[in-house]
Formats: C-alpha cells, sequence, structure tokens
C-alpha cells in the first residue's frame, strides 16, 4: 500500500489548486486522484466567466481576491504558455424595475467591499457593447474587472506547478471505495491499486456526493445538466460578458471570435446526465438572436454539457466534515466553481494545514445546514 500525508479526489481546478497550494506550503506527500484527465469535469465544459458582482459579501470577497490572484498567476505558476486571463467586463441586464433595485443592492454591497462596479443604464450599455438591443432592458450593473480565463490552461497551470513542487498526479486512476481505520487513515483502493493517508479532501465535483457517501457521508449537494455551444470565430464585436438572469442566459466573444453561450434552464435532468439536447440549440438561438441581432447567421460549432454540483443555497460548500475526522469537502459550487479557485483553494490549504485563512470561508461550512445559517445567492445563472 502506498503511502501519502494528504489524498485529494478530483483533477479539476479545484483538486489542483489545493494540491498547489499544500505543496507550497510544504506539505510533502501530495496525491491527486483523477479518474480522467485533468479539467474532464466541469472544468473543461465551463464557460469560464469570471467575475466580482455577486449579491452576496462572502461570495463578492472571495471574488476580489480570486480576481487579484489572477492578474499575477502567470507568473505566480511560472506557466509561460498564459492562462488567458482577460478582464473585458461583464454587464448584467435588468429586464423589470425588481431586478434592477435587486442589482442596485448588489452594486452598493460591492462598492461598499472595493469593487468597480456601476449601475448604468440603456444609453450606457449601447456604449459597453453597441451590438446589444435594448429593447425592454430598463438598466443593468457592470464591472469593467470581470472577465474570461481559459480553463485548461489554468488548470494545467496549477497541476504542473504543484508536481514542480512535489505533488503527484495520478491521472486515470478512479477511487473506487475508500474506509477509515481505527487508527484514523483513509485507505482507498483505486484502479491502480491501494494508497492511504490521514487526510482526504472530496475536490470530486458532480461526483462529489457519491464520494461522500463511500464514507457514510451524506452531503447537502445534488448535480444538474447545463448546456453551452460554442460558434465559429468571427470578427470581435462584443467584449464583455452579457448575463441576463430574467432569460437565464449568458454569452461572450472569447479571444478567438468565437461566441460562448449557456442557459440555465430549470427543466434540465437532475443527476449524473451529461447529453445534450436541439431544445437547447433552439431555444439559446432564440434568446440571443432577440439580444445581440446582429450575431444571427454566425454558425454553431459544437455544443455540449457539463454538471453543476448545486447546493441548497446556490453556495459553494467548503471545509472539514466533523464526523469523519481529516475529511475535507470543496465541492456545491453551484454553477461558479471556476472563478473561486485561485481564492478558494488557498484557503481550503491553509485550514487543512491548521492556519488561519487570508480569505475566511467558514460561513461555506456544512454546519450551516445544521444551524440553519443559509445565505441565498441571488446572482446565478
Ligand atoms: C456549462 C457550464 C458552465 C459553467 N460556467 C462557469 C463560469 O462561467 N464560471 C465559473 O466560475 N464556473 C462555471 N461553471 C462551474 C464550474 O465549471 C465548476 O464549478 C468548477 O469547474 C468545479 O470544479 P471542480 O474541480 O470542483 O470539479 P470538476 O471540474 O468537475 O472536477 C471533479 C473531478 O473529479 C473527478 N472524479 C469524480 N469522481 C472521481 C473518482 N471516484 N475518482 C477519481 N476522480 C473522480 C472527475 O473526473 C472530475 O475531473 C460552469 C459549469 C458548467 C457545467
Amino acid at each position: 500500500m502506498t503511502r501519502a500525508d494528504v489524498i485529494i479526489v478530483g483533477g479539476g481546478i479545484m483538486g489542483c489548486s489545493i494540491a498547489y497550494h499544500l505543496a507550497r506550503r510544504g506539505m510533502r506527500r501530495v496525491v491527486v486522484l483523477e479518474r480522467s484527465h485533468i479539467a474532464s469535469g466541469a472544468t473543461g465544459r465551463c464557460g469560464a466567466g469570471v467575475r466580482m458582482q455577486w449579491g452576496t459579501k462572502p461570495n463578492c470577497l472571495v471574488m476580489k481576491e480570486s480576481i487579484r490572484i489572477l492578474e499575477g498567476l502567470e507568473q505566480e505558476l511560472s506557466y509561460p504558455h498564459g492562462i488567458g486571463f482577460k478582464q473585458k467586463g461583464y454587464l448584467f441586464l435588468a429586464h423589470s424595475k425588481a431586478q434592477l433595485i435587486q442589482f442596485q443592492k448588489n452594486v452598493q454591497l460591492q462598492n461598499s467591499l472595493g469593487i468597480p462596479s456601476e449601475i448604468v443604464s440603456p444609453k450606457d450599455m449601447k456604449r459597453i457593447a453597441p451590438l446589444l438591443d435594448t429593447t425592454g432592458v430598463v438598466g443593468g450593473s457592470y464591472c469593467s474587472k470581470d472577465g474570461h480565463c481559459d480553463p485548461f490552461h489554468t488548470t494545467r497551470a496549477y497541476a504542473l506547478a504543484a508536481t514542480r513542487l512535489g505533488a503527484t498526479l495520478l491521472q486515470y486512476t478512479e477511487l473506487q471505495s475508500v474506509t477509515k481505520s481505527a487508527e484514523g487513515t483513509f485507505k482507498l483502493t483505486t484502479s491502480a491499486g491501494e494508497i492511504e493517508a490521514p487526510v482526504l479532501v472530496n475536490a470530486a465535483g458532480a461526483w462529489s456526493g457519491y464520494v461522500a457517501s463511500m464514507l457514510g457521508v451524506n452531503l447537502p449537494v445534488y448535480s444538474e445538466r447545463h448546456q453551452i455551444l460554442v460558434t465559429e470565430q468571427v470578427e470581435r464585436v462584443l467584449d464583455p460578458m452579457i448575463i441576463s438572469l430574467h432569460e437565464g442566459l449568458y454569452c461572450q466573444q472569447t479571444p478567438d471570435g468565437s461566441f460562448i453561450m449557456g442557459l440555465g434552464d430549470p427543466n434540465e435532468p437532475k443527476g449524473l446526465d451529461q447529453g445534450h439536447s436541439w431544445q437547447f440549440l433552439f431555444a439559446v438561438s432564440k434568446k440571443i438572436s432577440r439580444l445581440l441581432p446582429d450575431i444571427t447567421g454566425v454558425r454553431i460549432l459544437r455544443q455540449w454539457s457539463g454538471l453543476y454540483n448545486m447546493s441548497p443555497d446556490r453556495q459553494a460548500v467548503l471545509g472539514a466534515v466533523d464526523d469523519v475526522p481529516g475529511l475535507y469537502v470543496a465541492c456545491g459550487f453551484s454553477g461558479h466553481g471556476f472563478m473561486m479557485a485561485p481564492a478558494v483553494s488557498e484557503s481550503m490549504a491553509d485550514i487543512i494545514l491548521g492556519n488561519t485563512p487570508r480569505v475566511a470561508i467558514d460561513v461555506y461550512g456544512l454546519d450551516r445546514f445544521k444551524n440553519g445559517n443559509l445565505f441565498y445567492e441571488p446572482a446565478v445563472v
């Protein structure tokens, strides 16, 4: 049996970035188990938008720190290829007075925390995104420091930096079962043999509930499918990510000229289905051609889906599992885990090592489900 100091299940952005921070803090035998290749889960399927515009204080603070980290991450991780971080802004559209009032509250909170977001009029929006049809839009909010990143390169950058610091990344290695010995050691059976460690981190994304259940832990999370598509590359015409919570739609143009867009559809199946549907293509095309009529006719190259791991308040579930000493979770990201990884992974590593994290994440702990301290995030697509 191979021994490690910590085993992380999941080689998505979360597992790879936690491994990096543990190794950087001097933890010696850090092992990441990934049953496929890194970023094969939600990370490699996501829209990879990164924003500070949130409606709850902890999310604003985590994302303010994440964006600060992303601004210097290529240097920090010595990743010459680049992680493709571009700050072209996020533009939220309000389709009703009530929604605009919510955005005003959000912006007030964001500004009080030093986030440079602002309320914008439909006229301002035309200046920020000239192709936008603002019919029916009563206003919105905008932050020029929000943006987009390459999810594959960002994950790879963390994974390479972690392995340079001594961590071991075991790809195509599936956790099949785990028990905890009387001495407090986790004993894992994987598709490549047995391995044990006193600390286990569950960063298995949509599969985190299943992984936790191997140890008799019932996590309050579930998974649901979200679909997304990419178009052919065309001349650059759109800078910010456009988000309409009313339509459940987001759309951005990447630096190479492709449009990436997706929908939050309440009828999507819960569970682990990663298929896709023509109904999505139909709905998203209809909605986007209303908002950006000039891109009608741009050809769709590919559609796919990935899984959101949802929690009841649409907030991450982070930290220790009190009932099983040595077990930690980083899951339940509810569709915004990619952007949170830079700050959250650092805080997770500090918590695992018994340090005080720079960005507090205790509000995301599992105990909130016992003591009723849920805090609902309004700004989720
Ligand atoms: C369509 C879509 C759009 C999104 N858009 C955004 C966005 O714009 N911005 C944003 O911040 N977030 C977005 N998200 C959410 C984001 O992708 C996730 O929150 C984030 O990637 C979660 O990372 P993770 O590392 O926790 O999980 P994952 O990337 O899913 O990684 C978990 C890994 O665990 C592995 N695994 C599972 N079980 C086992 C096992 N038994 N043994 C070994 N390995 C195992 C899986 O193979 C997987 O690679 C989006 C998600 C989707 C689906």
